[in-house]
């Protein structure tokens, strides 16, 4: 995957394009947090995508980043950062960092961001371009996430783009008492989005929806 600076001359006007995601694949389907709607007008969706890929940057779809991984759909991405219900001053422990562009979204949402996936390839190719953007409150991290952070845990927010058969214990752990953790659980085909509100050693679970992730790997995975 090859990145090119912004400013090159370009046919299409992203600009443009990401007004109309937000308004027509966001807010009209019921998107109202407006921190979240301000993130996705900011951040150019086009840069975490490769070359080929960049003329359906703004579909409403998952488009493949490469090492058979996608970038999420841009309506599933804003339905769970408004489920995080960030108010800027959080610590958020990321798993699955693709192509770096949801990090993007939290890092425009939270305080700091804690960024975890297990392909080195697409950590490297996101860290390139997040760091070539300009942001400087994110940590990023090559191994298995469903083991979490522990060296910088509790968390107040934690958000898994992986489908996993159950939350991973250690996620658990080191969601902070209060903390929100939002992702997919269920089967290979198809998951429930869960969020979970952690009380003391309370966990109070809420379904939000269907929806279909690629794999969590590893220990806690598929
Ligand atoms: N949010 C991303 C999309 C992630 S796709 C984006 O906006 O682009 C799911 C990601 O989870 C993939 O990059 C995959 O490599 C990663 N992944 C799968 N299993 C993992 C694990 N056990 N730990 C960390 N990351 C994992």
């Amino acid at each position: 995957m090859t990145d090119f600076p912004s400013s090159r001359p370009s046919a299409f006007d992203f600009e443009a394009e990401r007004r109309r995601m937000v308004e027509q694949d966001l807010r009209a389907r019921g998107i109202r947090d407006s921190r979240v709607l301000e993130a996705f007008l900011k951040v150019p969706r086009e840069r975490f995508v490769p070359a080929r890929e960049r003329v359906h940057a703004y579909a409403d779809r998952p488009l493949p980043i490469g090492f058979g991984q996608t970038i999420s759909q841009p309506y599933m991405v804003a339905v769970m950062l408004e489920a995080l219900e960030l108010s800027g001053r959080e610590k958020v422990l990321e798993i699955g960092t693709g192509s770096g562009y949801q990090t993007a979204l939290l890092a425009e949402l939270a305080r700091e961001v804690y960024t975890v996936d297990i392909i080195p390839e697409l950590v490297d190719q996101a860290r390139w371009v997040l760091k070539d953007m300009g942001y400087r409150n994110i940590r990023f991290r090559v191994g298995d996430g469903g083991e979490g952070w522990p060296e910088h845990a509790p968390f107040d927010r934690i958000i898994v783009s992986a489908a996993m058969p159950e939350i991973p214990s250690p996620l658990l752990e080191q969601l902070a008492d209060g903390g929100i953790l939002v992702g997919p659980v269920g089967d290979l085909m198809e998951q429930d989005l869960v969020r979970l509100r952690r009380r003391g050693e309370t966990f109070n679970r809420q379904p939000l929806g269907r929806c279909a992730f690629v794999p969590l790997r590893g220990k806690w995975g598929f």
